[in-house]
């Protein structure tokens, strides 16, 4: 007989979805020691063999696909990984050890590798250092052939299913859009991490942080995700699936009804008038974007173009025809783009060739696309003739800014590449709107410098508060101190604000931040213009505009910016909007 168990976690994409379980493990498995029989020895050789063939098979995969998109010099990380996989010399050793003390492969491998590592320990060389790196990555494809996992296909997933796994990272997360699947649930992850912020678009009820779910899988046969209350419910009774399954239609109903308000202006009653733009991250999610009353586009994440290609790399002609039918779609409104954000935790691994040690600090964003100036070029080159061509307004917005001179550069390199496009006979406007993205605490703090250069400011809340409150946006464990209401986040937005104001430059938000019903009214009355969500929170966002006003809006950003802790910034905004809240029925989360 069944019975069901309640595991909880974070609820960060709302919803229910009720289905069967599928999982996916990410992470490297532990390596355990097993003493064989002298009998099985040569048995276990044979399947060290077999497995190098298999990971130098994907390795010579990856460089092909390597080779034909991303360019030769990525394809020969993979060709060099192919031949170390399946080195004799490296595979003599491993042999030696599986004979001598009768142990399986998977921890003779584990031996050889720490040897070897240890060899490296304490050198200073870039180069070997690398190859330190070169060595780990190897034995990561030959642990996963030996274990006998597959790269998940999750594009292919069964209709309704709940992705389980201990870590998604971004680039998987963009295959759901693809598939099927119904919810999802993960060990890691936090209410901005890159993987939410997609399940979230995708409309897929979603739970994160959730301790060891992946080992309470086993003989699960169904699960219901509670994306509201961050509730997974494992094996549930037919009464429990009944109740739930009504639940997920009244949450459907509501979200349909929220989108009578979609066609309405979005002003306040006192008649102070703000713009609702979408954050579109796939392009299918245009459709929604519209239906929900976005009049044009705050953020599209480009870099999901790259990911949903890895690991090709779209060419200017597939980027121009995707920005092109971006910009169509919003004839004669405000349509911005971000060039890629890749970096940190969203990187197709094939670009930098090896791995960061602290990603989120590193080559990520901007820094990234000056480094690799041809990749940047492409997509620079590929904007502005979709400008030239396209029905929307096209803004260019830079992410992860922190110095007036990279904003000097992207200008120097887009006037450049404006002159070559036109030599080659294309038609360019000869203005673009450029802007950047506030997300780092030291372009708060010049914003006033940086105002006298763009056109216009994108706050970024969600790697706002990761930087100026040093906390992780997608690791469950500080998921506490992650808090968006901290008064030095919402100092930092004020003068953003009033940096735009003074400048007479356009401020718009598409941090998550502005999507939630506590925040809108301190936005609304710190003075922000444009507000940028997903767009299932759209209506939401519009509902609530038009129910307040700009006067009493003030006045609650006023107070809210005199408190000392998020917890009394958030207590006082309970207190002053439950009332209006509970009347629009529309929910929060704390
Ligand atoms: C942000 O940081 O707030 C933002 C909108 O960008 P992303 O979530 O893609 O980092
Ligand atoms: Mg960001």
């Amino acid at each position: 007989m069944s019975y069901s168990r309640m595991l909880v976690g974070l609820g960060v994409s709302p919803g229910i979805a009720i289905g069967p379980p599928l999982v996916v493990e990410n992470r490297p498995q532990p390596v355990v020691r097993m003493v064989l029989d002298s009998e099985q020895l040569k048995a276990e050789i044979t399947r060290l063999h077999e497995a190098a063939r298999r990971a130098a098979e994907s390795l010579a995969d990856l460089a092909a696909q390597a080779s034909a998109t991303v360019g030769q010099e990525y394809a020969a990380i993979f060709e060099a990984h192919r031949l170390m996989a399946e080195d004799p010399t490296l595979l003599l050793q491993v042999e030696e050890i599986i004979s001598r003390e009768s142990v399986n492969a998977e921890w003779a491998l584990e031996e050889v590798v720490q040897r070897l590592l240890g060899q490296f320990e304490g050198l200073q060389d870039v180069y070997l250092r690398e190859r330190r790196t070169d060595l780990l990555d190897v034995a990561t494809h030959l642990q996963r052939a030996l274990q006998g996992r597959a790269t998940p296909r999750l594009g292919q997933a069964p209709e309704g299913a709940i992705l389980v796994a201990d870590d998604i990272p971004p680039s998987q997360a963009i295959q759901l859009a693809r598939g099927s699947v119904g919810g999802f649930v993960s060990e890691t992850g936090g209410i901005t991490s890159h993987t939410t912020i997609i399940a979230k678009s995708l409309g897929i009820p979603a739970v994160v942080g959730v301790e060891h779910v992946v080992q309470a899988m086993e003989r699960a046969q169904l699960l219901i995700v509670d994306g509201f209350e961050g509730h997974v419910i494992v094996d549930p009774e037919p009464a429990l699936v009944q109740v739930y399954s009504l639940r997920a239609e009244e949450y459907q109903q509501r979200q349909r009804e929220l989108l009578s308000v979609a066609h309405l202006p979005t002003v306040t009653v006192d008649g102070h008038v703000v713009t609702l733009l979408a954050n579109i991250d796939l392009l299918h999610e245009v459709s929604a974007a519209k239906a929900g009353g976005a009049v044009g586009v705050g953020l599209f994440r480009s870099e999901f173009l790259f990911m949903q290609a890895s690991p090709a790399l779209p060419d200017e002609e597939q980027q121009a025809t995707a920005y092109r039918q971006l910009l169509d779609a919003f004839p004669g409104q405000p349509v911005t783009v971000r060039t890629y954000d890749l970096g940190g935790k969203k990187l197709a691994r094939e670009l930098l060739g090896n791995p960061e040690d602290n990603p989120v600090l590193g080559l990520r964003g901007v820094r990234l696309c000056l480094q690799k100036p041809e990749f940047f070029r492409t997509q620079l080159r590929a904007l502005l003739r979709a400008a030239g061509h396209g029905q929307g307004l096209l803004r260019i917005m830079v992410p992860l800014i922190g110095h007036v001179e990279e904003v000097r550069t992207v200008r120097v390199l887009l006037d450049r590449y404006r002159e070559e496009l036109q030599a080659e006979g294309h038609q360019v406007p000869r203005t673009i709107k450029l802007g950047v993205m506030i997300e780092v605490p030291a372009a708060a703090l010049i914003s006033e410098h940086l105002a006298k250069v763009v056109d216009f400011f994108a706050i970024g809340t969600n790697d706002l508060t990761q930087y100026t409150l040093a906390v992780d946006r997608s690791n469950e464990h500080v998921a506490e101190l992650y808090r968006p209401f901290h008064p030095a986040v919402l100092r930092l937005i004020d003068r953003v604000i009033t940096a735009a104001h003074r400048g007479d430059i356009t401020v718009s938000m598409c941090g998550e931040m502005a999507a939630d019903p506590l925040a809108i009214p301190v936005l609304v009355g710190l003075g922000l213009q444009e507000f940028s969500v997903h767009p299932a929170a759209l209506p939401v966002v519009k509902r609530l505009v038009r129910a307040l006003s700009f006067k009493e809006a003030r006045r609650i950003a006023h107070r809210a910016l005199g408190l000392a802790t998020a917890k009394e910034v958030e207590e006082y905004l309970l207190e002053q909007l439950s009332g209006l809240l509970a009347h629009l029925k529309v929910r929060i989360r704390l």
